[in-house]
Parts: structure tokens; C-alpha cells; sequence
């Protein structure tokens, strides 16, 4: 009767161990397999990423009606020259991880919008701001990380003026019916600095300085724009993977 007794846990025990095993076989997926990335450092590249500055030229860059891009090239960085107007990149992307560096002027001229203003427009018309908003209060949907006068950023995650600061962005462009009405609304993540600023928040619309965004159909993909607000804001290490 002893022996029985301590029989039975054990065979209820292995009984266990290969219940455990069968339901696992069931759930384990073994494909597709994800392709293998090298990953950068954070502000590197990974190795599936298209690089679009690196520092060394502004190749892939052009102004919005094709003529060569009047910003300057210092120091690894591509500067903005004031009135030179925008540059955008020649290629164009939809869906897409974004990354890329900006540093606001470490003279600190002007306040609110006009210290260290820039920005990147995903697609050419929907702004994630750039803005020295290091102790430099302004409207809140218009400060550093906003999707411009559309949502405002979760925190201020901004380094002092002259410091490096990233972007990465992860982006769904919106999709369009064939009579050109909107079927479904772009949507982006932000993190600034490593900070999550905007968690996946729905774009209302083309960026409008006055005035409600506004859906217009527009090509599956379009280039990255980088703005000239008239400030001296520079940029480097801007990549993006495509999704
Ligand atoms: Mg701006």
C-alpha cells in the first residue's frame, strides 16, 4: 500500500511533464523564420536600413522641386541655411521606422516658436515638430514631439540647446479609396530621446499652420521632408526601415 502511494504522484507527475510537452508542440510556430538584422548602436544603422545622411554627403536630398538643396554640410551634420526653403529626400517611403538626430542651436536666439524650430514631415505634409523646447514654454500642441496643432506629446523629453537629440518614428501611412476618400487614417509613434512621446495616435490630417488638418489622397509613398523654420538646425544619422 506504501509503494502504491508513492507510485501514483510519480506517474501523475510524468503524466504532467508530457501534457506540458504535448500542448507545447501545439503552439510552437518554427516559420516563418524573421530575417536576421545586425543592429546599429541606437543611433547607427541596422544593417536593413536604407541610410539617407550619414554625414558625408546630401546625395539623397533635394529641394521639393528638384533643384540641389541650399543647406550646409559641417562637421557630419547638414544644417539648415535660413530661407533656403525645405529639403526632401529623393526617395520615397510609406509604412516605415524612421530615425534621425537634430540639434538645436546652442546660441539661444529668439523664444517660443522661433528658437530652434524645424521639423520633419512624414510623407512631405504631416509635421512631427522640431523645437528647442528646453525651458521654453509655448503652445503645447506645437512643442517638441507634437504631431503639429494635432496631438500633443506625452512628456518634454528635450536636452538642453547644442545638445544631439533623436527621433524615432515608427509610421502607417494612410490608405486612400479609388474615388480618393480616406479608408483608413495614418497612424505614428514617436519616441524622443528613447522617450515614448506619441503612442500610436491617429493623424487627423495634412499639418495646416491655421486652420483643421484635412485628408487629401495622396501616392501609397512620399519623401521625408525636413523644414526651414529660419533657424540653424542641424541633422544627422537619418535612416529608415521599411515595414
Ligand atoms: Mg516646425
Amino acid at each position: 500500500m506504501k509503494k502504491i502511494l508513492m507510485i501514483v504522484p510519480a506517474i501523475l507527475f510524468c503524466l504532467g511533464i508530457m501534457a506540458q510537452e504535448w500542448h507545447a508542440d501545439l503552439t510552437d510556430k518554427w516559420e516563418p523564420v524573421p530575417p536576421i538584422v545586425t543592429p546599429g548602436n541606437g543611433t547607427t544603422p541596422p544593417s536593413d536600413a536604407i541610410v539617407l545622411f550619414d554625414g558625408t554627403d546630401m546625395d539623397q536630398w533635394e529641394k521639393p522641386n528638384g533643384e540641389p538643396v541650399g543647406w550646409k554640410l559641417e562637421d557630419g551634420a547638414m544644417t539648415v541655411v535660413k530661407e533656403t526653403g525645405a529639403i526632401q529626400s529623393k526617395q520615397s517611403f510609406g509604412d516605415m521606422q524612421l530615425h534621425l538626430e537634430w540639434r538645436a542651436p546652442a546660441e539661444v536666439v529668439g523664444e517660443s516658436q522661433d528658437r530652434g524650430n524645424s521639423g520633419v514631415y512624414i510623407q512631405n505634409r504631416y509635421e512631427i515638430q522640431i523645437l528647442d523646447c528646453y525651458e521654453n514654454p509655448t503652445y503645447v500642441n506645437g512643442q517638441t514631439g507634437s504631431v503639429y496643432k494635432q496631438h500633443i506629446p506625452l512628456v518634454n523629453a528635450c536636452r538642453p540647446p547644442g545638445k544631439w537629440q533623436m527621433y524615432d518614428i515608427i509610421y502607417v501611412a494612410p490608405r486612400f479609396k479609388e474615388d480618393g476618400s480616406l479608408f483608413s487614417p495614418g497612424t505614428v509613434t514617436v519616441l524622443h530621446n528613447g522617450v515614448l512621446v506619441q503612442n500610436h495616435v491617429t493623424i487627423q490630417g495634412t499639418t495646416e499652420n491655421v486652420g483643421l488638418p484635412l485628408y487629401k489622397a495622396h501616392p501609397l509613398k512620399q519623401p521625408i521632408l525636413l523644414q526651414d523654420h529660419s533657424n540653424p538646425v542641424s541633422f544627422r544619422n537619418i535612416w529608415v526601415r521599411e515595414l
